[in-house]
């Protein structure tokens, strides 16, 4: 049997992006379904490494989390060089998280403020009409009906799985097709160590082609002697599986000899600049299922938060005006790439710019400090890395032992403040979209014939 109900937005996903938009929407006084396949007391399990920089929490006005939520709290990422002797500490407050715990709250929050949960629910299809998406075909896990849920806009927040976005029409904006080659293939591990962890106030992350090519394998502590231990390994033909690394690499050293196995997983984070449009007619895409984590770290909770906000924000006024179109939810995407997108796209290209260096020129720039501890920080908080190199050119003398390293540095921070600037210009107006994208492309394509990627 199948029956119908109409809401004001209907949220595909109860992770962070779909828990916080749901939240923020309701508390105007929309309705709002989210239609999530796990049951309720599961909500706010995810695989993942649970490091989260405190700055988003003042950002998007949310509490900062506490008590149970908190299983770490972090000052600062010790970033490692292959060699394992040379290293840069890159300070910055934030936590290490009880994922569930976290989303619980999350949807604590969003459940006092209206919003009507489907849980143990499986969203089966979009269905599309009058060139927008009337509403979403679920199977209500509850009553064991599929149902129809009808929504003024929907919204897709399945995290990589992207249900509904992937079932849009080809020519529809938001259903662009990811690329394996920029995603990470990640497997972690939270392990009890049976000695204490030193500097557990630290994360570690290890750069290695050789454990981890095209990502790096992490060391989260959770307290003194609980961590989160994984890898991410670029995807595509010809990478090696994460789990046998981990298995090889990691597990073999001292430090894990009589740990003791709490949980095991593997997920799959999107690693490249976001969607060109987070929005088409009356749907969105945030989160993962927008491609919105950080290129560099694959970090997505902070950034699926900032989507989510943005995405709330167009469409409170949306639904306040009584005119849901491209144009009126165009802001999501104004938003979105003010507050992270921008930075995102720059840091894409150092992405793919460090997947391509060896174990000896990643050494190299962290033993002579050729970017800085702070210069880091700063690019990983903004993008900028060009500031940093050209002062280094001036004082090039240290570094005369590779001046071609050094010189690969400087076209790719050229590259990133353009790509930067490029996405500081995103049409006001989507009739300008293809003109805008067309311009990326080209950057992009004067990225890869410079550093032979392909
Ligand atoms: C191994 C690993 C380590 C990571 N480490 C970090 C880290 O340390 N810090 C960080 O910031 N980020 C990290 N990330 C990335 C981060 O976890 C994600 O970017 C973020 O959780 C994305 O949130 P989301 O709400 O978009 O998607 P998700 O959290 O994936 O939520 C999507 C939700 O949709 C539901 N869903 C899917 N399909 C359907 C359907 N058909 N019907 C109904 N519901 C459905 C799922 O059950 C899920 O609850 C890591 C990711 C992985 C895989």
């Amino acid at each position: 049997m199948i029956s119908s109900e109409k809401f004001d937005a209907i949220v595909v996903g109860g992770g962070v992006a779909g828990l916080f938009y749901s939240r923020l929407v309701a508390e105007k006084g929309f309705s709002v379904a989210l239609v999530e396949m796990k049951p309720l007391k599961k909500i706010g399990e995810k695989v993942c490494g649970d490091a989260i920089s405190r700055e988003y929490f003042k950002k998007l006005g949310l509490k900062e989390p506490s008590g149970d939520e908190v299983e770490g709290v972090v000052k600062g990422i010790r970033v490692i060089a292959p060699d394992e002797k040379h290293s840069l500490l890159v300070k910055g407050e934030g936590f290490e998280l009880n994922r569930k715990a976290f989303g619980q709250r999350l949807l604590h929050e969003a459940l006092s403020r209206g919003v009507l949960l489907y849980d143990n629910s499986y969203a089966k299809r979009p269905i599309i009409g009058n060139g927008k998406v009337e509403g979403v075909l679920i199977h209500d896990g509850r009553t064991g009906v599929n149902r129809v849920l009808e929504g003024k806009i929907i919204v897709d927040a399945s995290g990589i799985a992207g249900v509904l976005r992937n079932k849009l029409p080809s020519n529809w904006w938001v259903s662009e097709k990811l690329d394996y080659k920029d995603v990470s293939v990640a497997y972690r591990e939270i392990r009890v160590l049976s000695t204490k962890i030193e500097e557990p106030e630290y994360l570690r992350i290890y750069l290695s082609p050789l454990i981890a090519p095209g990502g790096y394998w992490w060391f989260f502590p959770k307290g003194k002697s609980k961590v989160n231990v994984g890898l991410g390994i670029q995807g595509g033909m010809g990478y090696p599986n994460p789990v046998e690394q981990f298995g090889k690499y990691i597990l073999t050293r001292d430090i894990f000899k009589n740990s003791k196995l709490i949980h095991a997983g593997g997920g799959i984070v999107p690693t490249r600049r976001p969607l060109k449009s987070l929005v088409y007619s009356n749907f969105i895409a945030i989160g993962d299922a927008a491609f919105t984590a950080n290129p560099l770290h694959g970090g997505g909770i902070g950034s699926s938060l900032i989507s989510a906000w943005a995405a709330a924000k167009a469409s409170i006024d949306a639904l306040s005006e009584g005119v849901i179109s491209t144009k009126t939810l165009w802001k999501t995407n104004k938003i979105y790439i003010m507050n992270y997108g921008a930075k995102q796209a720059s840091l894409d290209l150092l992405r793919m710019f460090l997947q391509k260096l060896s174990e000896e020129e990643l050494t190299l720039i962290i033993k002579k400090k050729i970017v800085s501890e702070d210069e880091l920080l700063e690019i990983s908080s903004t993008g900028d890395l060009r500031a940093t190199i050209m002062n280094k050119i001036i004082s090039a003398i240290k570094f005369l032992s590779k001046p071609s390293l050094l010189l690969k540095l400087k076209t790719l921070a050229s590259l990133m403040d353009k790509v930067k600037k490029h996405y500081y210009s995103y049409p006001e107006d989507p009739k300008d979209l293809a003109k805008w994208e067309l311009r990326l492309k080209e950057i992009y394509g004067e990225f890869k014939i410079k550093f032979g990627y392909c």
